[in-house]
């Protein structure tokens, strides 16, 4: 009898995590607390798209959904900066042009991972069921729906039930010295919308990540494939200037016509938007282990909730999902072996893509603005064409490559240790070469 197994969750990474153990010949079970997305309703309180690359993309192949999942997908080649002044400065991404990152809309996403698990007859989705505990020693998930409650017993229960699991809670409860730190943004965000222009085409550039960078926060805008865009706002949650000090239709109207005086005559719902969006907040979660026994796993945002600024927390959720097949795949007589080596060679990668995400927030609000960040990217790009298999920019290990995130920031310290110190050893001997110069004359 192949083990069964009940998975918590039928987000980005529940979906696809169903899909590869239905692959493997096991019975699943996936339990949602949501509606079906199918019927319309809005994934609520996460972002309406997102930016896949490599390692998501990889995961999506392996199912062999990629082509299907990717068609409306928008392709964006580089960074769009938009000053104060409404200058705009395009950054590549990579020196490659056709290494891009795609913006993907988050339902269509989803309905294609929970389509490509429902194709194989061993897996069941089962949606409106909320999971309120975890049994874990048996174990049994404690569900609840519109009509009643109910338990459900597997061989295994997997947590992919985001950054506010409740199979993460009960392992909390459980499991003596279990590692928890929870830490927050004094940041939030707020969706906001570019519609399309009259004639159905995209009002600024398509294949473009746009970002108002403003030093302590910043508006970022993806492109969607009815030729809206959906902007984002970074902003302190406190503060003079912030989201709680900006109420009034008028403050909102002051605060963007400084701010952003090229977006808002393309956003004429900003007003409605901005008192109608909720304001969301932006948390890292860390915790170990991610497995109890041979009975109960995380994945995805349970096990490792990051902030979104290197645009990798679902790209890394889908990249769990490749590696615990693995792992299942490598230890076929003991799951709990197999949920070991998942966690073992996660777990360091997930903490440093925590990170890595926000250092980019920095980078990204207040860095890409300056002369000398461009500056810093053109020489990336000129040491990567240059060097070849030698020199990758953290970005391109992170984005375009499945260089474990670890080892991709180990790798980038010790780059940049290199080029500092032949920076200052071709200052210094220019000087001196110099001086010498200047004495002889
Ligand atoms: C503003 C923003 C922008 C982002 N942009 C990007 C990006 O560009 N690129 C990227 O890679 N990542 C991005 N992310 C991160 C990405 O959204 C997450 O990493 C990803 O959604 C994680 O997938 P998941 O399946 O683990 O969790 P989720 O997508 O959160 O799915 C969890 C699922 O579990 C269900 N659930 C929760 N509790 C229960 C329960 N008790 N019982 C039953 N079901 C339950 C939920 O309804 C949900 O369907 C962004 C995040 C935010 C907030």
């Amino acid at each position: 009898m192949p083990a069964k197994f009940v998975l918590i969750g039928s987000g980005l990474a529940g979906g696809l995590l169903a899909a590869y153990l239905g692959r493997r010949g096991y019975e699943v079970d996936l339990y949602e607390r949501r509606a079906d997305p199918r019927e319309g309703n809005i994934v609520g309180g996460r972002s309406i798209n997102l930016a896949i690359s490599t390692r998501g993309i990889h995961a999506l192949e392996q199912i062999e959904i990629a082509d299907e999942a990717l068609q409306q997908a928008i392709p964006m080649r580089g960074r769009m900066i938009h000053d104060k002044s409404g200058a705009l400065h395009f950054a590549p991404y990579d020196v490659d042009p056709k290494k891009c990152i795609n913006s993907i809309g988050r339902a269509s996403l989803n309905t294609a991972v929970i389509e490509a698990a429902q194709r194989y007859p061993n897996v069941r989705v089962h949606f409106n069921h909320k999971c309120s505990d975890v049994d874990l020693d048996e174990p049994i998930c404690h569900l609840e729906t519109a009509t009643g409650k109910l338990a459900v017993h597997g061989d295994a229960v997997i947590g992919v039930d985001g950054a506010f699991s409740a199979v993460r809670e009960s392992m909390r409860r459980k499991i003596n010295n279990f590692q928890y730190d929870e830490s927050y943004l004094a940041h939030g965000y707020k969706e906001l919308t570019i519609p399309p222009a009259p004639d159905g085409s995209w009002q600024i550039e398509r294949n473009a990540l746009h970002i108002w960078p403003r030093k302590s926060f910043m508006m970022i805008a993806l492109p969607n494939p009815d030729g809206s865009f959906t902007c984002t706002l970074f902003w302190e949650f406190k503060g003079p200037r912030s989201f709680s000090t900006t109420k009034t239709d008028d403050e909102v109207r002051r605060f963007f016509d400084e701010e952003f005086p090229d977006a808002v005559p393309l956003m004429p719902t900003l007003l409605e938007d901005f008192k109608n969006n909720p304001t969301g907040s932006l948390v890292t979660i860390r915790c170990a282990p991610w497995y109890y026994g041979d009975k109960v796993c995380l994945l995805g945002d349970a096990a490792h909730a990051v902030v979104p600024f290197y645009g990798q927390g679902m790209n890394a959720a889908f990249e769990d999902c490749v590696v615990l097949d693995e792992c299942l795949q490598n230890f076929p007589d003991s799951r709990e072996r197999a949920f070991a080596e998942y966690f073992r060679s996660r777990k360091e990668n997930a903490d440093a893509l925590a990170d890595l995400a926000v250092g980019n927030f920095i980078e990204m609000r207040d860095k890409t603005a300056s002369r000398a960040f461009r500056a810093k990217k053109k020489l990336d790009h000129m040491l990567e064409a240059a060097l070849p298999g030698m020199y990758l920019p953290l970005y391109a290990m992170v984005t375009f490559s499945r260089v474990p995130y670890a080892t991709a920031a180990r790798r980038a310290r010790i780059q940049d240790r290199i080029l500092y110190t032949a920076l200052v050893t071709v200052t210094l001997i220019s000087i001196l070469a110099l001086a010498v110069l200047i004495s002889r004359w």
